[in-house]
């Protein structure tokens, strides 16, 4: 019998949990990812629910909490910087929060032994039929796999390609953000600050390092439009939406236009008739994104995976017949998520909530 081989589209979260499961299940795996490298976001995730079983399944759990953030909680302030109310740490951080380069880089490092990781390219081309995926690639040379899984998060290499273009996948739930990191000049310790005016809202916190602050300004967008466009362009939508903010918005908006690590994104979900065409299937965020406002995207991400693979080796490898399990299994999961992002998304009255921690 020959080895199924599977080609996973982004090394962040999703693709490297499923790479870790097929290749226990005998699979030959390779991952390609667009970054040179493993990302380096300065935002946290955090894991709810089942998905602790996901990391204990793949002993990685008590690595992990080791990486806990251990925020205490968030003050919440008005214009003028006075104390309004709190929120207890649960709200961001939920049941567990790490830095999420620490949990990439850990997955990484247990699956790069036994896995392929091709970085710093791209599927260009994807053309299947009865026996398998003729892959074309940016850089490295055509090869052919059984199966293709896009793991590539909101705007989805994977699914432009098999499925169609954003807009037919891409919800936007009325806000965007920029996110970056600067020196700790409040003097939080783990703990974090929101502000909100209007349809703005600045997040600030400190976790891990006590030296570093956090920074997330989100503010009301009609589309997801910025996501697209460059750090120019978007920097001068945050310093419009927050001009005349109050508290420390003139300090912040400076110490955007200083960041080496500032990242844009918008409040989107992705929702989608089907996860899978054939040989070609979604996972992830990729598939069906809750929003950062549901918290629930890492957590998803991790039991997308397991599920995946599992239903594979139910399924004896018959891909149509896993696929379909797959996602029968974790529709209602990914309904109730999602709801739980547009709610978040609407009780911020769309565009004042952090767009994550
Ligand atoms: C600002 C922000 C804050 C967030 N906060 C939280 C939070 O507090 N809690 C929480 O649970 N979730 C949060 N999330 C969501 C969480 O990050 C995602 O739900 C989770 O990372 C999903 O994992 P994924 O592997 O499916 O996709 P992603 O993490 O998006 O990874 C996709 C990967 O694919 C790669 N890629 C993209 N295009 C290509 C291509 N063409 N070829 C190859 N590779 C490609 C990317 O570089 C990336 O490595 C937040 C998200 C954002 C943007």
């Amino acid at each position: 019998m020959t080895t199924t081989k599977v080609l996973i589209s982004g090394a962040s979260v999703a693709g490297p949990a499923l790479a870790h499961f097929l290749r226990r299940d005998g699979y030959e795996v390779t991952v390609v990812e667009r970054a040179p490298d493993l990302r380096d976001t300065g935002y946290a995730i955090d894991f709810r629910g089942a998905a602790f079983d996901v990391l204990e399944e793949m002993g990685v759990l008590d690595e992990i909490r080791g990486h806990d953030t251990r925020m205490r909680g968030t003050t919440l302030v008005d214009g003028t910087g006075a104390e309004t109310g709190r929120l207890p740490a649960e709200v961001f951080a939920g049941e567990l929060e790490v830095p999420k380069r620490e949990l990439t880089r850990i997955l990484h490092r247990v699956t790069a032994a036994d896995v392929e990781y091709v970085f710093d390219d791209s599927i260009s081309a994807l053309a299947q039929d009865d026996t398998g995926v003729a892959v074309e690639f940016e850089r490295a040379a055509a090869r052919r796999f059984d199966l293709v899984i896009g793991a590539d998060g909101v705007y989805s290499n994977v699914r432009r390609l098999a499925f169609g273009p954003h807009q037919d996948a891409v919800r936007h739930l009325g806000m965007s953000g920029a996110g970056f990191t600067t020196a700790n000049h409040l003097g939080l310790d783990h703990s974090g600050v929101l502000c909100q005016s209007g349809s703005t809202a600045i997040y600030a916190f400190s976790a891990a390092d006590p030296d570093i602050l956090g920074v997330s300004l989100s503010f009301a967008t009609a589309s997801p439009e910025l996501d697209r466009r460059g750090r120019e362009e978007q920097e001068r939508a945050v310093r419009e939406a927050f001009a005349g903010h109050g508290w420390e918005a003139p300090r912040l908006l400076a110490a955007m236009t200083a960041a080496d690590d500032f990242y844009f994104s918008s409040t989107c979900q992705i929702q989608l008739d089907t996860w899978s065409r054939g040989r070609i299937a979604l996972l992830g965020d990729a598939g069906y994104c809750a929003a950062p406002t549901s918290g629930m995207g890492t957590s998803q991400a991790l039991i997308g995976a397991r599920t995946l693979a599992r239903q594979l080796a139910l399924a004896g490898g018959d891909h149509p017949t896993a696929f379909a399990a797959y996602e029968a299994e974790l529709r209602p999961y990914v309904a109730e998520n999602q709801a739980t992002g547009r709610k978040g998304a609407a009780m911020f009255g769309g565009g004042a909530v952090p767009t994550g921690s």
